[in-house]
């Protein structure tokens, strides 16, 4: 078989040239990291937990209108996506206070807040993503005002989507990571959901008991990763193995 070409390794993911032009394979690893790489593990089965999941969120999206890059799922760890060009930026929305912002301006976690936050920090390891303002981001060309009106609205309705999925579930969004990313259509250009959306980008806290089932558990050695990814999948229906995996199906 035909080596196949790698264009980039992540710290949980390493991307692969696909098929197609303009199209991307996206390979999820068992690799976890945690404050900038300074705290690493191998949790076996998260890959493949979070290639379903974010399978999951992202067909959801499609269903639902919001433009993303996932095209189809290859195996257990492999998912087809459209190559886009990343906007360099971590784009954070806030329902209630969390890890950072509650450290940094003293909200105790699990504040709720007066309305979702859209937070952008900058991607870049070295620094340790930065959070930026829109000043920035406009000074130093990162995005334009459209991009950043389009991002903007794009972040909102995943919140939507994704708190609203997760409420049926008996699982509170309390935060999330999302990336945008960019894709030329003939003259057009267009902005993206990118990356992946998984328990590993987002902050879920079971409604009744505040069980937390995101990777703040590796973070903080409050447990089994996979048991806590495992569990959301579950109230999802969507499991790995197991008896009766509810696929999501695409509505063209
Ligand atoms: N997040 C992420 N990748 C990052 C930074 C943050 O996926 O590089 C997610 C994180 O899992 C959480 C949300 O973004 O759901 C907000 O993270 P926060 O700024 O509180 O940072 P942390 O406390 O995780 O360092």
């Amino acid at each position: 078989m035909a080596r196949r070409t790698k264009i980039y390794e992540g710290k949980a993911k390493t991307l692969f040239e696909g098929p197609e032009p303009g199209t991307i394979v996206q390979y999820f690893k068992d690799d976890a990291t945690a404050f900038n790489a300074e705290k690493k593990d191998v949790i076996e089965g998260k890959g493949v937990l979070n290639n379903m999941l974010s399978e999951y969120f992202m067909t959801g999206l499609t269903n639902i209108g919001v433009p993303n890059h996932f095209i189809k799922r290859l195996n257990m760890r492999e998912q087809l996506v459209k190559a886009c060009e990343i906007i360099p930026l971590e784009v954070i929305v806030r329902n209630y206070a969390a890890g950072s912002m509650s450290k940094r301006l003293g909200i105790e976690e699990g504040t709720m807040l007066p309305r979702p936050i859209v937070e952008y920090c900058y991607k870049d390891d070295a620094l340790g993503d930065p959070l930026v303002s829109e000043e920035h981001i406009a000074a130093f060309g990162w995005a334009s005002q459209q991009d950043m009106d389009d991002i903007l609205s794009l972040a909102l309705r995943v919140n939507d989507f994704l708190s609203g999925v997760m409420y049926g579930v008996g699982i509170k969004l309390v935060d999330f990571k999302i990336e945008i990313g960019r894709v030329y259509e003939g003259d057009f250009q267009r902005l993206i959901v990118a990356d992946e959306i998984s328990p590993d980008s987002c902050r879920l806290w079971d409604i009744e008991t505040g069980q937390k089932l995101d990777k703040d558990v590796f973070r903080r050695d409050l447990g089994s990763l996979t048991d806590a990814y495992s569990e959301v999948a579950k109230r999802l229906g969507v499991m790995p193995k197991g008896a009766t995996p509810m696929k999501p199906t695409l509505i063209n």
